[in-house]
């Protein structure tokens, strides 16, 4: 496995690879990776010939009061797991090397698919997610890339922007990689104090309860989100930002749950926000 962490460096090994005839496999990552970045990892690496991964924290997707600078970090901890599973390449670029001096060029989707859920919470996030994502894309030139059903919203519109601007790579969305207990995994769970941590456990157990009451029959989306907003407010050091529930696909509000349905969260516990989701079909 290689660690490269220039733009020529990486582009070199891309050309070698394409004029050898090999597939390339895309993994895109903010680092300090965990089950869920590694089953994507995973997943590359026994579909492609050859698999990327990147480690970037991308500044232009964090908003001025968020954790871009406590954002964790492990850089030998990255190297192994990424290794572990058969990754040919990290890339690893500075934030010099993705934006330098100057830098004035992005890519945003409009209307209500950015406008809504983590796109309203966080302006501006998804014009940088899209932007470092069409960067990425350029330069791996992958064939496949692989996101994570825990940002159902990201994955949404990564697929739409690489159908849209007649993007070559496929995108693949993988399920949710969860702890034993149920809660998602994330980067961000690090900063979690052992309440926070104990009270986290609302999010999952909110959306098992709210995709099991679909199942008995529940239709009325209002009265679904209605239980999951009781079960958060029980829990007193919860902030509830949002619950949601929408159209899979095209995250329009649903009244009437029918099709691939999308129940969507994000809660605060003290200054760290944790967001999950359920994909339940009818
Ligand atoms: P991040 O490093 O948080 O930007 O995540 C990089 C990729 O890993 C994104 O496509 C995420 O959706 C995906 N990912 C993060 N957590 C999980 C998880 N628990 N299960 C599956 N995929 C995940």
């Amino acid at each position: 496995m290689r660690v490269i962490d220039n733009i020529s460096g990486l582009k070199a090994i891309i050309r070698a690879q394409k004029a050898a005839g090999r597939t390339i496999g895309f993994v895109p990552t903010m680092g300090y990776l965990h089950e869920g970045h590694l089953s994507l990892a995973r997943a590359s690496v026994a579909e492609n010939d050859f698999t990327v991964i990147s480690i970037f924290v991308n500044p232009i997707q964090f908003g001025v009061n968020e954790d871009l600078d406590k954002y964790p970090r492990d850089f030998a901890g990255d190297t192994a797991k990424a290794e572990s599973c058969g990754v040919d390449v990290i890339f690893m670029p500075s934030v010099q090397e993705m934006y330098p001096a100057g830098y004035s060029t992005y890519v945003e989707l409009s209307g209500e698919i950015t406008g809504k859920l983590c796109g309203k919470s966080r302006p501006g996030h998804f014009r940088g997610v899209v932007t470092v994502v069409t960067k990425l894309f350029n330069l791996v030139e992958p064939d496949k890339a692989y996101f994570g059903q825990k940002d159902a919203q990201q994955a949404v519109i990564i697929t739409r922007m690489a159908r849209e601007l007649n993007m070559n790579p496929e995108v693949v969305t993988c399920p949710i990689i969860r702890e034993p207990d149920g809660l998602a995994m994330s980067s961000r769970n690090v900063y979690l104090n052992t309440e926070e941590r104990k009270a986290a456990l609302v999010l999952s157990s909110s959306l098992f309860q709210a995709e099991a009451g679909i199942r008995a029959g529940e239709r009325n989306a209002e009265r679904i989100l209605a239980g999951i907003v009781k079960n958060i407010k029980e829990e007193s050091i919860a902030q509830l930002e949002y619950a949601s529930l929408v159209n899979a696909e095209t995250l329009e509000d649903v009244k009437l749950i029918k099709g691939k349905v999308l129940i969507a969260l994000a809660v605060k516990f003290g200054r760290t926000r944790l967001i999950d989701n359920i994909a339940v079909e009818v």
